[in-house]
This record gives C-alpha cells, sequence and structure tokens, in this order.
C-alpha cells in the first residue's frame, strides 16, 4: 500500500495586516519541509490560506469605507504575491471565506449539536475588542485585559457553547501518551500547564447585532461563528471534510501544524477537542516556532521597512533571506533578527564561504582543463563523508531541524576551502607528474559541490538549481533511495558553466541605506 500523502500546513493568516518576517517565516519552514518530502519520493499537500472573519477585519474595512469581503479580496493577494516572490510551492490556498470552507463548517456544527456537544447558555463576561477575547473576572488584569492591558467592556449575552471542558482529562492524556504530539516539549508543558487548571467550555458564536461578518450559525439566525472556530476548521474541511469523503481519506490525518507559540492553545487544545468530539483522528504533530525579535529597536527605527520581506529579498536575495531564518535559530526558539547580522552571514556563509568555493573550482578547472571534468580515479569519490553528511542531514529534516542540517552542509562547505589551501592545485598544476593528483583533487571537488547542491534542493532551492544547472545536471530530483546518491554524478570531458558570482558582493552604500 502506499504510503499516505505529507499533508503539512501553516496557520490562516489574518487579513488586517499586509504579511510580514513572521508570517514568511512559518511558510519558508513549511515549504522547507514540504520540498524535502517531496525530495524523498512523498506525495505532499501543503496546506496555506487566509482567515478572513471577524471583528478586526471588520473594522478594519469600515475604516476604508469597504465592506469586508471587498477588504479581504484586495488583502488575500498581498499574502499569495510574498509566497511567489518567496517560492512558496503550496499546493492549495484556502480562504475562510470559500464556499466550500463555509459549508464544512456549517456541516460540523449540525453534526456536534445533533451529537450532544452543543448548548445555549446566557454568557457573562468581559470583552476586549482588539483581542476578540472574552475574560473572566477572574482573568482581568486590574480590569483590563490580560493579554493587551486595553479597557474591556462587560457583556451579557446569549451564545452557543462548545463543551469543551469534558475533553480536558481525555486530552492531557493524551498528548501525554504521544510524546509527538506538541514541539517543542517546552510548549508542550506550556499546555499541560495550561491543562492543569480547570478547561471552560468554549462560546464558538457571537451574536449578528454585534458581529456580522462571519459565517452564519446554521440553526441561529441571531448568530455568527466564533472566527477562531471557523478557522481551525479549515484544516479538514481543505482536503474535503464533509464534502469529498475520498479526498479525506486521502489526506487526513495531517502530518504537520506549524504555527507560532502565540497561537498553539487554539491548536493544541481547541483544535483536538474539536476534532474528538466529531469523531476525527488527530494530526501527527503541531509544531511551534518561535517568535523573530528585533534586537535593539534603534536600528529598526532608523532604517524603516527593515523587515520587510520583500525589501530583504530585493536586497539580499531569496536564498539568503531564506538561508538566515532556517540557519539562525533552531526551529521552536525564538531569534533575534538583525539587518547587520544577515548582511554578515551573507557575506561569510555565503558568498565567501559557497560562493568562493565554487568560483575557485571554476577557476582551476578552466585554466587547468579547458573547463572541463578531468579524467580521474574512482578514488576520488568521497562516497563514505558523502554518506555521513546525507545522513546528518536526513536525521535532521525527519527531526524538523534545518538549521542542523545546513549547518552540517556548511562545515563540509568549510572543509572543503581547506582542502584547496592544503593541496594547492597551483602546486600540483606546475608538476606534470601531479596531473593525476590535480585530476583527482579537482573531480573530488567537483563531485562534493554536485552532491552539496542535491542536498540544498529544499533548504536554498533558488542557488540549489543554478549550481546544478551549471554543473549540466538534473535539479528535479527525488531521491528514494540512498544508493542512488551515493554514486558519482560527473564524467569526465562534462563541460560546467562558470557563470557570474552566487552572491555577488554586497553594495556598501546600497545596504547602509
Ligand atoms: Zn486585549
Amino acid at each position: 500500500m502506499p504510503s499516505k500523502p505529507f499533508y503539512i500546513t501553516t496557520p490562516l493568516y489574518y487579513v488586517n495586516a499586509k504579511p510580514h518576517i513572521g508570517h514568511a517565516y512559518t511558510n519558508i519552514l513549511c515549504d522547507t519541509f514540504a520540498r524535502y518530502h517531496r525530495f524523498r519520493g512523498e506525495e505532499v499537500f501543503f496546506l496555506t490560506g487566509t482567515d478572513e472573519h471577524g471583528t478586526k477585519i471588520e473594522k478594519a474595512a469600515r475604516e476604508q469605507n469597504k465592506e469586508p469581503r471587498q477588504y479581504a479580496d484586495e488583502m488575500a493577494p498581498h499574502f499569495k504575491d510574498l509566497w511567489k516572490l518567496l517560492g512558496i510551492e503550496y499546493d492549495y490556498f484556502i480562504r475562510t471565506t470559500d464556499e466550500g470552507h463555509k459549508k464544512a463548517v456549517g456541516n460540523i456544527l449540525r453534526d456536534l449539536e445533533a451529537r450532544g456537544e452543543i448548548y445555549k447558555a446566557s454568557y457573562k463576561g468581559w470583552y476586549c475588542t482588539p483581542c476578540e477575547s472574552f475574560w473572566t473576572k477572574l482573568q482581568l488584569v486590574e480590569g483590563k485585559c490580560p493579554d493587551c492591558k486595553r479597557d474591556v467592556q462587560e457583556l451579557s449575552e446569549d451564545n452557543y457553547f462548545f463543551k469543551m471542558s469534558k475533553y480536558q482529562k481525555w486530552l492531557i492524556d493524551y498528548i501525554k501518551s504521544h510524546p509527538d504530539f506538541i514541539k517543542p516539549e517546552i510548549r508542550k508543558n506550556e499546555i499541560l500547564g495550561f491543562l492543569r487548571e480547570p478547561l471552560e467550555d468554549l462560546c464558538i458564536t457571537r451574536p449578528r447585532s454585534r458581529l456580522a461578518w462571519g459565517i452564519d450559525y446554521p440553526t441561529s439566525k441571531e448568530h455568527i461563528v466564533y472566527v477562531w472556530f471557523d478557522a481551525l476548521i479549515n484544516y479538514v474541511s481543505a482536503v474535503g471534510y464533509t464534502t469529498e469523503d475520498k479526498r479525506f481519506k486521502t489526506y487526513w490525518p495531517a502530518d504537520v501544524h506549524m504555527v507560532g507559540k502565540d497561537i498553539l492553545r487554539q491548536h493544541a487544545v481547541y483544535w483536538p477537542c474539536m476534532l474528538k468530539a466529531c469523531g476525527i483522528e488527530m494530526p501527527k504533530t503541531v509544531i511551534a516556532h518561535g517568535w523573530w525579535t528585533m534586537s535593539g529597536a534603534k536600528v529598526s527605527k532608523s532604517r524603516g521597512n527593515i523587515v520587510d520581506p520583500v525589501e530583504l529579498c530585493k536586497k539580499y536575495s531569496v536564498d539568503a533571506f531564506r538561508y538566515f531564518l532556517l540557519h539562525e535559530v533552531t526551529v521552536g526558539l525564538d531569534g533575534a533578527f538583525s539587518e547587520d547580522l544577515l548582511a554578515e552571514r551573507y557575506t561569510t556563509d555565503l558568498a565567501n564561504d559557497l560562493g568562493n568555493l565554487w568560483f575557485r573550482l571554476v577557476s582551476m578547472l578552466d585554466k587547468y582543463f579547458g573547463g572541463k571534468i578531468p579524467d580521474h580515479s574512482a578514488k576520488a569519490f568521497p562516497k563514505e563523508s558523502i554518506q555521513d553528511l546525507l545522513k546528518k542531514v536526513t536525521d535532521a529534516m525527519s527531526q524538523y531541524d534545518p538549521r542542523t542540517a545546513l549547518t552540517a552542509i556548511f562545515e563540509v562547505v568549510t572543509l572543503l576551502n581547506q582542502k584547496i589551501e592544503e593541496k594547492k592545485p597551483w602546486v600540483l598544476a606546475k608538476d606534470a607528474s601531479k596531473k593525476g593528483e590535480l585530476g583527482d583533487t579537482l573531480a573530488f571537488l567537483a563531485e562534493w559541490i554536485a552532491h552539496i547542491a542535491v542536498l540544498l534542493l529544499f533548504l536554498t532551492p533558488v542557488t540549489a538549481k543554478e549550481i546544478l544547472k551549471r554543473l549540466g545536471l538534473k535539479s528535479d530530483w527525488i531521491l528514494k533511495k540512498e544508493n542512488e546518491f551515493l554514486t558519482p554524478f560527473l564524467k569526465p570531458g562534462m563541460t560546467m558553466e562558470r557563470g557570474s558570482a552566487l552572491f555577488p558582493r554586497l553594495d556598501e552604500e546600497k545596504i547602509a541605506s
């Protein structure tokens, strides 16, 4: 039986503002894992999209004298445009205003009502509009919203509630018995800590009188579905839950829900309870990544749009931006973003190490062998070392750790530059009796670069494809068996294209601006 497709999701992004570095990071992570699983020959379904309902969207639209739908229609393309620029190869872009999604939400609510999982009650509480959160008196901090410290309004209204509290014990047991369900460990412990307090039922509607922009509650004209309840359902509605059974069976459960740590509670508490109540299988893993913080407010103030991903990609290239985000922190931890650090990594790791390695290799091949792969002995192929790197990279990727994968690859790049210094091919070239050794040395370097480029296909795809193209090798690699990778890719006489600098020197003036 063929294995289930690898199904990975990003959160749905709220369209009340344009995408920033945090959105870019989540999608780059998911794209990297999606590419990696495609590379391993698996079918992949990579889902992203936009969350378009709720008070904040309605408010933002009204401020611009627009209908919420028109506003959402104008905002959603900003996300699609950024994914295009960043080379994010998603399979489907869902919008919570899609008819299919709305239908699935209605079906789930009717089903939950039929199962006795929903009841209607009067709700008294304090509401924070910017946060769209209800708080109990105990939760308020000095009478204000505990999240944003703003003023709250006291409200009493009839609403529908999902019986979430009854799943508390089950959820704690589930999390404890499924060690991979919430990653990393620190976030899992946070959720278990939260679950030590009594879990309340979830208010899943808002009165239409207060919020008109949302999905209609199926059995009451006076109510709109709470935006989080609606949005979470996208993960199953996108693969046909209640609308295309065969498709749903093919893709569900999701392998990975990638989320920011700020929305882990919705994904690791609400969502599993909702699924359990519907009798749907749990997703395999919810990964909470950290935040990018600005190191030193000064830097951001003086440089204005410093964290605009579009600007950063224009200045440094898409792959440099991607390399920085994947390499700088381990998934799950917070990272300090600074453009200075990005510029430094660009220069040291990408331009000086990888870019220079390529340049030295092609220069020497040009000079000593007319730009062709020289005759060389079989021992020029470093099979064992390549196997070792492959293992490090695949182990790291299966642990959702692209940082370790990149580190392992770039350690080899450093070693190869050292090898050039040790072997001194320019000295070998002066001695006719050393021609064989010279050929072996350059073939060894070329094979390494070719194999590294293949491993970079899912990490820095633009650069990887460019190197493979220059070497005259295919870039649509699918690695099903290790042995396909542990063979020489280059033959004597093959020509390579020198090309321009892979990572051109940064223009100092441009960077400082
Ligand atoms: Zn608030």
